[in-house]
């Protein structure tokens, strides 16, 4: 079994605007950084289309028809001071919410060892009725919901290294058991949620960092609170938002990640998904604003992914 890539060339195709750090040359650096050697038995699909049903699972049909409405047939609408929707932002985040649906399909399958996801825009700072921080949907929160619903599993896990807490996923599964939500995140740093004293019903577990923060601090955090805490819920499924501008190059955030750090996390997620879910892992791009960066940090999560 192989490990699944999901792209399509609609992601280029959600404009935000000139000198926009979310843009659409953020998808050719990954593309380019996947087409080394290393990466020759990926099993790269197109996302499909997703559908309506599968977002209302998690955002209200008046927030739907909201952000379809504001889709301008040309130049771009500002939702608010970072979100953008420009005429195919609505189709791109609906084939990004199709691939996460469909990786999970392929997990349950068993078509797919485990996927990654590369797709823009992101979607953990999405709550259920506020799109916010260059998210529509949550595409996180969907495919665990569609996990639920579809496939019947009980228990997902959502494990987020994005620099920024994901606010829309805590906000969708605040008071649910039946979902687990873990980050890592930069602290004091938009948008300002994310302490540890934000427990859920005992289902969320942050562990911020501090500004200047590098691999030691987050090998410890993610070593010592997100994983002893992912492994007691004994998830079904393990989603992955898979962030990369907590590192040291990036421009919106002030960590010091190495792509190793991301090899690293990985795997310690591939033995936890191994040994609990039967190895089902699915991972979704969200941040990461430094082309280079961006692409180097996703080459070695996807490495690790292939190599389990
Ligand atoms: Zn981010």
């Amino acid at each position: 079994m192989l490990t699944r890539l999901y792209h399509h060339p609609i992601f280029a195709e959600h404009l935000t605007g000139p000198g926009h750090p979310e843009r659409p040359e953020r998808m050719a650096a990954v593309a380019t950084a996947l087409e080394a050697e290393a990466f020759q038995n990926l099993d790269r699909m197109l996302a499909p289309e997703g559908s309506l049903e599968a977002v209302y699972r998690c955002h209200p049909a008046d927030y739907v028809r909201k952000i379809a409405k504001a889709t301008p047939e040309d130049g771009l609408t500002r939702i608010d001071g970072d979100t953008v929707i420009s005429p195919r932002s609505f189709a791109a985040v609906l084939h990004s919410v199709g691939a996460a649906c469909a990786g999970v399909d392929d997990v349950v399958a068993g078509t797919a060892r485990n996927v990654f996801v590369a797709s823009r825009p992101p979607g953990h700072h999405a709550e259920r009725a506020t799109a916010m921080g260059f998210c529509l949907f949550n595409q996180a929160a969907i495919a665990a919901r569609h996990a639920q619903a579809v496939h019947g599993l009980e228990r997902v896990a959502i494990v987020d290294w994005d620099v920024h807490h994901g606010n829309g996923t805590q906000d969708i599964f605040f008071d649910d058991p039946s979902v687990f939500y873990a980050s890592t995140h930069e602290m004091p740093l938009y948008p300002g949620t994310g302490a540890r004293e934000e427990t859920g019903v005992g289902n969320i577990v942050n562990a911020p960092l501090r500004t200047g923060d590098g691999s030691d601090e987050f090998r410890e955090a993610f070593g010592s609170v997100v994983l002893p805490a992912l492994d007691r819920f004994r998830p079904d499924l393990v989603i992955v938002s898979a962030g990369f501008d907590a590192h040291h190059r990036d421009p919106l955030a002030n960590l010091n990640l190495v792509e190793a750090d991301y090899d690293w996390a990985t795997g310690k997620l591939l033995e936890i998904a191994d040994r609990r879910a039967g190895g089902r892992l699915v991972s979704l791009l969200e941040g990461g604003y430094d082309l280079r960066g961006l692409g180097q940090s996703t080459a070695s999560h996807v490495q690790r992914l292939m190599i389990g």
